[in-house]
C-alpha cells in the first residue's frame, strides 16, 4: 500500500490557524484564496498563496523526522 503523491495536504490560515486541507498543491491554493477572501476580505494573487503554501508543507515535512 503505497500512499499516493501529494494526498491529504494540509496548511494552517496564517491568520486565524483553520486547517486547510486538500487533495493536491492546486486545490490547496485555490482553497487558500478562497478562505483569505471569504474569511479575511484578502485578495491574494495565485503565486503569492502557492509560495505560501509550498513554504508551509516543506515546514510540516521538515518538522515531521522520526
Ligand atoms: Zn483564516
Amino acid at each position: 500500500m503505497e500512499p499516493k503523491r501529494n494526498t491529504r495536504l494540509r496548511i494552517e490560515c496564517p491568520l486565524c490557524g483553520l486547517p486547510i486541507r486538500a487533495e493536491d498543491e492546486d486545490q490547496l491554493v485555490q482553497y487558500f484564496r478562497e478562505h483569505m477572501w471569504e474569511q479575511h476580505r484578502r485578495a491574494m494573487s495565485e503565486d503569492t498563496a502557492r509560495e505560501m503554501v509550498r513554504a508551509t508543507l516543506q515546514a510540516s515535512a521538515e518538522s515531521r523526522q522520526p
